[in-house]
């Protein structure tokens, strides 16, 4: 199974991910969290990429696409894998399509996760309060969900006219939600 989880931030891509990857012995790869590490590490990429992630603005897709790439041809990813926050923008489509026609192994679905703004408002600030965020201030919150509007959400569009896309309300019970997503895989 080789899927992407999209949706705005805050409807709880993370968490299905987490599930799904469990449910199908899949790694779950996101590329914020490679970029947190690798900020949290003081890595090169880290440096590079901070000011980005910090102000909720993307981080260049050069970077973020050869990132992915590399991660894909790794070992624990040859059995399938889910992405998480990866493509945002249709430059990064493109460069996933081309990855993927390289290593011949075509992407099976887009699981799309729905909810309303205030729920994602709500959801995001409880986060911040919990994990203190860099980027989960007010103004870095508002221009991730500006962002995702313009450039992702698009995108949803793109996956379905390809007859790929499954979409999934976000809000309920976790597993509720993750039972709802494979049986719609299924
Ligand atoms: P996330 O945890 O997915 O919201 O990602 C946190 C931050 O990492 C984003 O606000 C961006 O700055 C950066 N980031 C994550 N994924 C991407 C991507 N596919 N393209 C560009 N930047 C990204």
């Amino acid at each position: 199974m080789r899927l992407l989880i999209m949706g705005p931030q805050g409807v709880g891509k993370g968490t299905q991910a987490a599930l799904l990857s469990k449910h199908f012995g899949i790694p779950a790869i996101s590329t914020g969290d490679i970029f947190r590490y690798n900020i949290r590490n003081e890595t090169e990429l880290g440096k590079r990429v901070k000011a980005y992630t910090d102000k909720g603005e993307l981080v260049p897709d050069e970077l973020t696409n050869s990132i992915v790439k590399d991660r894909l041809g790794q070992e624990d990813a040859k059995n399938g894998w889910i992405l998480d926050g990866y493509p945002r923008n249709v430059s990064q489509v493109r460069a996933l399509d081309d990855m993927l026609a390289e290593l011949g192994t075509p992407l099976s679905y887009a699981v799309a996760l729905e909810a309303e703004r205030t729920i994602l408002m709500s959801r995001m600030s409880k986060r911040a309060e919990q994990e203190g965020r860099a980027d989960d201030t007010p103004e870095a919150i508002a221009k991730r969900l500006a962002t995702y509007e313009q450039e992702t959400a698009p995108l949803l569009d793109l996956y379905e006219s390809r007859g790929q896309l499954i979409v999934v309300n976000g809000v309920g019970e976790i597993d509720a939600i993750s039972s709802k997503i494979i049986q719609q895989l299924n």
